[in-house]
């Protein structure tokens, strides 16, 4: 099938992103394997610069430019990671950036984004009144970087599958993270193509999962957003999605939903058994073993995606969970 990414693209990526990003570490989970019974692996994406995987998609979107382009410069909207990653991609490039938000931006957020080098327009009270301005930058000129649905940011993402295939040839399932569905998609296509053996499994928070209602739709739908641990895994896959939709669809084995409690137990679980900061969404795979909801027959790779998340949140939650867990030992 052709998805309109190779192989050969992804490789490109890989070479294109290598001075931006750097190549994370697999690490086995102890923890996680006497837990499930089989070998697991993590992926520390999360230490990634920025703090997310998105760095791969957005610096290689921005060295896919032509040099025309690159001169006027690119254009996103985000909040979060992926606002993060096109800033500082944009910044190490030496193009212009801007980042395109609602009025209802938290200040810190905003401070940021422009703390990265992009260039920071407020429009409006809603993501709507942001993407318009996004739009019409588009049409002065500008290069718009989807977050999810665009070529060069699957490819990107999508080295994170070589790199993963090379830290455990062993694999034989890996679990992924799962929103507009570009990381999915691009670790898809890399392992797909060289071990169609490997299994693919997507884990998204069940408040609000646009791209398993979709799938079980047979077609992109919209969901009503609601507030979340895992808030890098909100939004929509888009109604008129272009790759990600049918990739996920095609390639992924199985979509799995988590609760929030399982999220909260993940994040503490990252902390206090693995010594790492993991936001809510990039805690899913964790949270999808810990319930028992994935129950994994070989050796198994969980994608720890990104770690920016509020730190008096995280506060709240690992030390709530231990201060629970304390009183249950004495009892
Ligand atoms: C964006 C994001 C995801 C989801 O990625 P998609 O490509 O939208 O599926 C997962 N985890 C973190 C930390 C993210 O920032």
């Amino acid at each position: 099938m052709d998805y309109g990414i190779t192989l050969t693209e992804i490789e490109t990526a890989r070479e294109n992103i290598s001075g931006t990003v750097v190549r994370t570490p697999t690490v086995p989970s102890l923890s996680l394997t006497r837990h499930a019974g089989v070998p697991v692996s993590l992926k520390l994406e999360h230490t990634q610069v920025t703090g997310s995987f998105k760095l791969r998609g957005a610096a290689n979107a921005l060295a896919s430019l032509s040099e025309a382009a690159r001169t006027k410069g690119v254009v996103a909207v985000s909040t979060g990671n992926h606002g993060r990653a096109v800033a500082h991609a944009a910044k190490v490039a030496g193009v212009k950036a801007v980042i395109c938000l609602s009025e209802l931006v938290p200040a810190n957020k905003v401070d940021a984004i422009r703390a990265l080098g992009a260039e920071v327009h407020i429009t409006g009270r809603s993501q709507d009144e942001a993407e318009k301005e996004a739009m019409r930058l588009e049409r002065e000129g500008m290069t718009f970087i989807s977050p999810f649905d665009h070529k060069d940011v699957i490819a990107g993402q999508g080295t994170l599958g070589l790199e993963m295939l090379e830290d455990m040839p062993e694999v034989k399932n890996v679990v992924v993270p799962l929103s507009g569905g570009g990381l999915l998609s691009g670790i898809a296509l890399a392992i797909k193509a060289r071990r169609p053996d490997v299994r693919l499994i997507g884990v998204t928070m069940s408040r609000g999962a646009a791209m398993y209602e979709s799938l079980k739709a047979g077609h992109p739908v919209e969901v009503e957003e609601v507030e979340s641990l895992a808030d890098s895994l909100g939004g929509g896959i888009g109604l008129e999605n272009r790759y990600t939709f049918a990739i996920v669809r095609d390639l992924v084995e199985r979509c799995l939903l988590v609760e929030e409690d399982e999220l909260a137990e993940a994040i503490s679980h990252a902390y206090r058994e693995e010594q790492q900061v993991l936001e809510g969404g990039a805690a899913a795979g964790i949270a999808a073993l810990l319930s028992g909801r994935l129950k994994p027959d070989g050796p198994t790779l969980l994608v720890l995606s990104g770690r920016n998340l509020d730190m008096d949140q995280h506060c709240r939650l690992v030390c709530g969970g231990g201060a629970a867990a304390k009183e249950a030992s004495n009892a």
